[in-house]
């Protein structure tokens, strides 16, 4: 009964074991339009005993059932016919991701294509895990073996919700893990959809498991299982923390990608048009529901109120919309709870700066969570919308004295995901690079993120890294072989 539909408002089953269930309570919960606020699917509400099912299925799967024998040409090949898979159905799966999401359809399409691509990386991938031999100073032979870490789960968000997915399915799939993936509760569908093409790709039952629940009765009794080997996670920072906590007892390993509060720095010399644009696409892509986002903009003094002026004369026209029209740039914000958030950090920001551009509600919309792009200026790098990620569409702009200055405070925050710097003076953009204390640095440009570069933090914005070969070692154990070639006794005794 893969995913099986009823009225207008479809109910999903979950994937476990290669079954379609229900929630062992029989609960449901519903996932909304956050456009229209409307219920569109309900889906189970999986707690402790349907975890308990994913991870007896997965670790079954890992341990007796084929995956644990087969080939990497032939799990390569899987992921290359669900990558087609995901192709043959971009459009389907592009506008459930527009609807349940809220964000703009072409950016959907962006994402759905991101997908298919990730698969085919790590498909090819899956063949090029090598070993090593060690060249130790006996009469043997020493290895590194390259093996599967086991049984993964794995944590989502909702900002983009079956890229993240695939961003932690892929690897894992590719170095021979089983995994249990838990998608956000406010947007579980898109990753129910891709389910559905498992067995026909040829993924055995129990390999992926996929379970809808929430974040304290789903995704902390996986975090705490026994049996699961690790936990990736991306998220919050808050719910980071907690879960390097839970897996501490069960010594788990963790990979975490958490927030950021994104410095995007430009210096007096840089293209001024290119740096408005730039500002704008760092902050307002994807309604600021990026980890990446470049929320604090740093603009040197000297064309600082040229730059606000710009930026919020352009803002202004950003073409807010439902996420279905192809020319809407920005869409509604996912859920009523980060709505109410962001508007209260925009209240905050009135008190602690001034506003350009924006500040509260698009009130052309009678429903759906529409929020305008809001640019703060006059911002002190100690304010509140400067040092806590917001998570939405909320820039604040922070004047800075010179290059010394604007590293100083571009690595004043906790958090340590990206940075970008926008100059023509190559010794400038370089010693920039350098100096910030950043997982991903762009130049001249904000944003573009490829599987083939590493992603993820410094400091507070977590652990580990994802995509390109390092994404596939997350999963990977190493383990190291001894081969005797003196057949006589030790003779030590
Ligand atoms: P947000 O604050 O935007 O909801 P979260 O970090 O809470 O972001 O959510 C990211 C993911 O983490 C979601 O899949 C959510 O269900 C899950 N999650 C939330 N709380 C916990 C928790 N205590 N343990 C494990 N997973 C959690
Ligand atoms: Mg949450």
């Amino acid at each position: 009964m893969p995913g099986g539909v009823t009225t207008d408002v479809k109910t999903y089953s979950m994937l476990i074991d290669g079954e379609w269930m229900a929630s062992k309570s029989g609960r449901t919960f519903p996932v909304y339009d956050p456009s229209t606020e409307e219920v569109i699917a309900q889906v189970p509400d999986a707690n402790t005993d349907d975890v308990n099912r994913a991870v007896a299925a997965a670790k079954a799967a890992f341990e007796e059932g084929p995956w644990a024998t087969t080939t990497a040409q032939e799990r390569g090949r899987v992921l290359f016919r669900l990558a087609e898979k995901i192709r043959q159905n971009l459009p389907m799966l592009a506008e459930i991701e527009c609807r349940n999401s809220g964000k703009p359809i072409v950016e959907a399409e962006f994402d759905i294509n991101d997908v298919a691509t990730c698969f085919e990386y790590y498909g090819g991938l899956a063949t090029k895990v090598v070993g090593y031999v060690n060249p130790v100073p006996d009469n043997a032979m020493s290895l590194s073996l390259k093996e599967p870490v086991g049984v993964a789960g794995q944590i989502i968000p909702w900002n983009y919700p079956l890229l993240m997915a695939a961003w932690k399915l892929a690897p894992a799939l590719a170095a021979g893990c089983t995994c249990v993936l838990k998608p956000a509760e406010q947007t579980p569908l898109t990753a129910l959809e891709m389910a559905k093409w498992f067995e026909e790709v040829g993924m055995p039952k129990g390999v992926v498991n996929v379970i809808t629940g929430f974040g304290e009765s789903c995704g902390s009794p996986l975090v705490k299982h026994p049996d699961v080997n690790k936990i990736a996670f991306t998220g919050s920072a808050a719910v980071g923390k907690i879960i390097v906590k839970e897996a501490a007892d069960t010594v788990k390993r963790v990979t975490l990608e958490l927030g950021g509060k994104s410095p995007n720095i430009f210096f007096a010399d840089a293209d001024f048009e290119a740096a408005i644009d730039g500002a704008l696409f760092g902050v307002f892509i994807n309604q600021g529901e990026i980890c990446s986002a470049g929320s604090r903009i740093l603009v040197e003094k000297s064309i600082y109120g040229k730059f606000v002026d710009a930026m919020a004369e352009k803002a202004k026209k950003i073409k807010i919309g439902p996420p279905l029209e192809r020319e809407t740039k920005m869409g509604a914000l996912v859920s009523k709870e980060q709505y109410d958030r962001v508007c209260s950090y925009i209240e905050i920001g009135k008190k602690e700066a001034k506003v350009a551009s924006g500040g509260g509600r698009a009130d052309k919309f009678t429903s759906g969570y529409y929020v305008q792009p809001t640019i703060f200026y006059n911002v002190s790098n100690n304010a509140r919308i400067a040092r806590e990620e917001i998570f939405g569409p909320v820039a604040a702009v922070i004047p800075f004295e010179d290059e010394k200055d604007a590293l100083k405070i571009a690595n004043d925050s906790p958090y340590g995901l990206a940075a970008a710097v926008w100059t023509r003076d190559i010794f400038k953009a370089m010693r920039t690079v350098k100096a910030l204390r950043t997982g991903i640095v762009w130049v001249n440009h904000m944003q573009p993120t490829y599987v083939e570069a590493p992603w993820g933090g410094y400091k507070q914005s977590g652990f580990g890294r994802e995509l390109g070969p390092w994404g596939i070692e997350e999963y990977l154990e190493t383990k190291q072989v001894y081969i005797n070639l003196n057949e006589a006794p030790i003779g030590w005794y």
